[in-house]
């Protein structure tokens, strides 16, 4: 039977539960008010068993990482340890409602305060703030406080924000919803920030630096404390985006870089789960004298409870409230328990595992796929596909659809755009030598079919319920609405 046939279920008359009439003891209740029921709704007919096998079977169709490796770079795709949904479930948390008066919460209140201090402490600055729901909206709020701290200081010339090349497309975004202007950076043969090209473009109306550490390409930019400063010394801030914190969390922290401004994912860092769209985390940090920026409310020590906790609103410089009250609060508890499980040095042990397995996979594929910036790298690296589309017309998307049949996640395609036909692997510390080693020969003998076969590889995926999809219509018109196909 074909996937499609097996999706339409619907039988006229058939139903899951049927209950007994009730006797007229019992009221009947009016279940929705009139106006609610459209009986022009079609819906579904089916019996119990067949709605259990569709959805079972639908999970089945659902890659994740509970199920296959991910290597899908710069989202940091690593293992959900289960003990923090345990204790996300806890009633304590798991039944608080935002609107509770603040006595009631104190333990969130604390939670969420110390959460911020590991974070501060992390990131080498002074103060954070949790409630941006994302990495993206964390980069918004950060670049609101900049604009904040320039106009400030009454400096409201500055109207540019530099980004380097090899940057994430939500950083140019971010600046440009902030009505600032984008000018890019040259990456130098590294896959450093050009500090020519850098110097060419700083100015006094440039309000700050966005950059990615280490950058996109998965390299550490080894002159970022001489961009830093050069920004600096321009009047600027910098701003550095920490979604490829899992490289350096533990070792290097990017207040002693010279950041001044950051965000945190905390769905890929803390490991609280992402995919699909979220919920997620975008924590900020800021260095001492930003603090007054931050958004509000702020929870701060109440001054007459020895260990209690007050949220404090009257802020006149704060950039306002950016979220609903704070942000994703069970991502909130699970990256609490993922630092306090793993302590600083375990947090030392994930970056170093983390750039462990990403060099273990470069050097073992480096002879088959070309890799532009060959050189030590950091959490992930880039490899190009230009040279099997070259010789066989295989481009990076055809491999990646051909992992597809082998039971992978595929890597980041086409991102960074510096990189031709790029491929951006990304294991994290969570995977061990026998899965790296499985994926290193699938990689290896998909270099070789390239040669070999290459219809294979620009037909597939050849396993799946549907080949090749027109993915820019599934994310923007996707047909999520449940149609009965009409039964006869
Ligand atoms: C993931 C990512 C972002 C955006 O984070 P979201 O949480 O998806 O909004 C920004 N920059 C880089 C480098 C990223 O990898």
């Amino acid at each position: 039977m074909t996937d499609r046939l097996l999706f339409e279920i619907s039988r006229p008359g058939r139903v899951g539960v049927s209950l007994t009439e009730p006797d007229n003891t019992v009221p009947l209740p009016e279940l929705l008010p009139g106006v609610a029921l459209r009986e022009e709704l079609r819906l579904p007919e089916v019996a119990q068993l067949d709605v259990v096998r569709h959805f079972v079977r639908l999970s089945q169709k659902n890659f994740s990482i509970d199920t296959n490796f991910y290597p899908l770079g710069s989202c940091t795709m690593k293992y959900n340890p289960k003990i923090h949904e345990d204790v996300v479930r806890l009633d304590g948390f798991a039944h608080l409602h935002p609107a509770q008066d603040e006595d009631d919460v104190q333990g969130a209140l604390r939670l969420m305060a110390e959460l911020e201090g590991y974070l501060a402490e992390i990131a080498g600055m002074k103060a954070v703030s949790l409630q941006p729901a994302a990495g993206a909206h964390g980069e918004l709020t950060g670049v609101l406080i900049m604009r904040a701290f320039h106009r400030e200081r009454g400096d409201a010339a500055r109207r540019r924000i530099l980004v380097p090349d090899s940057a994430h497309g939500t950083n140019p975004a971010t600046a440009a919803i902030c009505g600032y202007e984008v000018t890019p950076v040259r990456s130098d043969e590294r896959g450093g920030v050009d500090l020519g090209d850098l110097a060419s473009k700083l100015g006094s109306d440039v309000a700050g630096l966005m950059v990615t550490i280490p950058s996109t390409l998965g390299l550490f930019d080894e002159g970022i404390a001489t961009v830093a400063d050069m920004v600096h010394r321009s009047g600027g801030l910098v701003y550095c985006d920490g979604a490829n914190l899992n490289a350096v969390v533990g070792r290097a922290r990017f207040g002693d870089l010279g950041g001044d401004i950051m965000h945190f994912n905390l769905h890929k860092t803390f490991t609280t789960p992402h995919g699909g769209g979220g919920p997620g985390a975008g924590p900020v940090a800021v260095r001492a004298d930003l603090e007054r920026y931050l958004p509000v409310p702020r929870i701060v020590p109440h001054l007459d409870r020895e260990g209690a906790y007050t949220c404090e609103t009257a802020r006149p410089l704060s950039v306002g409230r950016v979220r609903s009250f704070f942000g994703n609060f069970g991502m909130l508890v699970r990256a609490y328990t993922y630092i306090r499980m793993l302590g600083s040095s375990g947090l030392a042990d994930v970056s170093g595992c983390a750039v462990l397995n990403a060099n273990y996979l470069r050097v073992r594929l480096s002879d088959v796929y070309d890799v532009p910036y060959d050189r030590i790298c950091m959490h992930e690296f880039v490899m190009s596909a230009r040279r099997q589309k070259a010789a066989n017309g295989v481009r990076a998307l055809d491999i990646a659809k051909r992992l597809i049949d082998f039971g992978y996640h595929p890597p980041t395609i086409y991102f960074p755009l510096v990189v031709e036909e790029a491929l951006m692997i990304e294991p994290t510390e969570t995977e061990n030598r026998e899965t790296l080693d499985a994926f290193v020969e699938t990689m290896r003998r998909i270099a070789t079919e390239a040669g070999e076969t290459p219809e294979v590889l620009q037909e597939a995926p050849h396993g799946t319920p549907v080949r090749r999809l027109d993915e820019v219509t599934a994310a923007r018109r996707p047909n999520v609405r449940y149609q009965a196909a009409a039964t006869t």
